[in-house]
C-alpha cells in the first residue's frame, strides 16, 4: 500500500470514493505476469463508490451519487465506437496496453514518477478520478459491495448470453468455468430461459454455486464426458468459455453441437494460440465467436442489469465474498487465485 498523488478532476471528470472493488481475472493476469504492462500500476477496474467531486462540465452526476465504474469510456470517434461497440474501441485497447487513460494520461504519480492504470481505471484505491462517462449512476437501493460486480463480471457474463450469443429460450448450454464471469453466464442463461445447462468447473465450491444458479449439472472436467453423454449427447446449442485458455476454449468448442455457437468470454494469457480441426467449421458447421465486456455499451447494458437485479432475476449477494480491507488486497488476490466460491471483493 502506497500513498500516491491524484490529479484534480478535469472539467469532464469526477472524483469517486471507492467503496468496493472486485478482483477480476484480468487483474490476476497482471499479477501473474502473463501480460506485459508498465509498472507501477494501480490494478482494479470492477468497482462501485460514491462521487465526491465533479468537474465544471459534468452534468449527469453530483457529489453523493452512487456509481458503478465501467472500464470502457470509448473514444466516441473510431469505427467501433460509432458502431456502438465501445469495448472494441481501438484507442481504448491501446490505452489499456499502455496502462493509461484513452487520452494517454494517467493522472497518478508517486514521487514525481508516473503511476499506471490497470484496464484504464486503477480503482483498487481509496479514490479514483475518472471521466464522467464511465461513472454510471446506480441509484440508492443496491449495496455497493454487490454493485461492484456489475462493473465487469456481470456486464461481461450476462452480456455474453444476451448480446453476444443472443441466446433464445429453450436452448441447451455448456458453461466452462464458474468463477466470477462464469457465474454470470449461468445467470444469463437462466434469465433467457435456457433448458438444460451443464457447467464444468474444477473447484467444488464453485460447482455448488453453479447448481444454485440454475445449472442442471455441475461437474469436474473428468466427469464432463459421461455427464454430456447422459444429458446432452449431441452437444449444446451454445457453449461459453468463461476461462479463456486454449484448452478450455477447445473443450467448449468440442461440446458445441453441429451448427451450434461457441462463445469465448474469458481472456487468455498473451501469446496463446488455438489449434482447431477445420472440420469443426465445415463438416460440423459450428460457429466460434467471442465477446468483449458483454458486446454492448455498458451505459446501455447496466440499466438493463439493474432492472433484472431489482426484479429478483439476477442475484448479486450470493456471488460476493470473501471480502477484504484494502490493506489485505494481497489476500484477496490469493483467495481469487485459489478459486474462492464467490468474487473476492476489496472494501477500501
Ligand atoms: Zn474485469
Ligand atoms: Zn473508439
Amino acid at each position: 500500500m502506497r500513498e500516491i498523488e491524484l490529479d484534480e478532476p478535469r472539467d469532464d471528470e469526477v472524483l469517486v470514493r471507492m467503496s468496493a472493488v472486485g478482483i477480476c481475472g484480468t487483474d490476476l493476469h497482471n499479477v501473474k505476469g502473463e501480460w506485459q504492462r508498465p509498472t507501477p500500476m494501480v490494478l482494479g477496474h470492477e468497482g462501485a463508490g460514491v462521487v465526491e467531486e465533479v468537474g465544471s462540465a459534468v452534468s449527469t452526476l453530483r457529489p453523493g451519487d452512487r456509481v458503478v465504474l465501467s472500464w470502457a469510456p470509448s473514444c466516441g470517434e473510431c469505427p467501433d465506437c460509432r458502431r456502438g461497440r465501445p469495448a472494441a474501441c481501438v484507442p481504448l485497447h491501446r490505452a489499456i496496453g499502455a496502462g493509461t487513460l484513452v487520452d494517454g494520461r494517467t493522472g497518478m504519480s508517486l514521487d514525481g514518477a508516473t503511476v499506471y492504470r490497470g484496464t484504464a481505471t486503477g480503482a483498487l484505491a481509496e479514490h479514483v478520478v475518472v471521466t464522467e462517462r464511465v461513472a454510471l449512476p446506480l441509484g440508492d437501493d443496491i449495496p455497493l459491495e454487490q454493485a461492484a460486480l456489475l462493473g465487469c463480471a456481470a456486464l461481461t457474463g450476462v452480456g455474453a448470453v444476451l448480446f453476444a450469443a443472443r441466446m433464445r429460450a429453450g436452448a441447451t448450454v455448456v458453461v466452462v468455468g464458474a468463477g466470477g464471469v462464469g457465474q454470470f453466464v449461468l445467470q444469463g442463461a437462466r434469465l433467457v430461459g435456457a433448458r438444460t445447462v451443464v457447467c464444468v468447473e474444477p473447484a467444488e465450491s464453485r460447482r455448488e454455486q453453479a447448481l444454485r444458479l440454475g445449472a442442471a449439472a455441475a461437474v469436474s472436467p473428468e466427469e464432463l464426458k459421461p455427464t454430456m453423454r447422459e444429458l446432452l449427447p449431441d452437444g449444446a446449442d451454445y457453449t461459453f468459455d468463461a476461462v479463456g485458455e486454449p484448452e478450455t476454449t477447445l473443450l467448449a468448442l468440442r461440446w458445441t453441437r453441429s451448427g451450434g455457437t461457441c462463445v469465448v468470454v474469458g481472456l487468455p494469457a498473451a501469446g496463446a494460440r488455438l489449434e482447431i480441426d477445420p472440420a469443426e467449421f465445415n463438416r460440423r458447421e459450428k460457429w466460434l465467436t467471442g465477446t468483449m465486456y458483454g458486446s454492448e455499451d455498458p451505459a446501455v447494458a447496466l440499466p438493463l442489469l439493474l432492472e433484472h437485479v431489482r426484479a429478483g432475476r439476477l442475484d448479486l449477494g450470493p456471488l460476493v465474498g470473501p471480502t477484504f480491507p484494502l490493506d489485505r488486497v494481497g489476500d484477496a488476490v490469493e483467495a481469487s487465485l485459489a478459486g474462492s466460491p464467490g468474487r473476492g471483493v476489496v472494501l477500501p
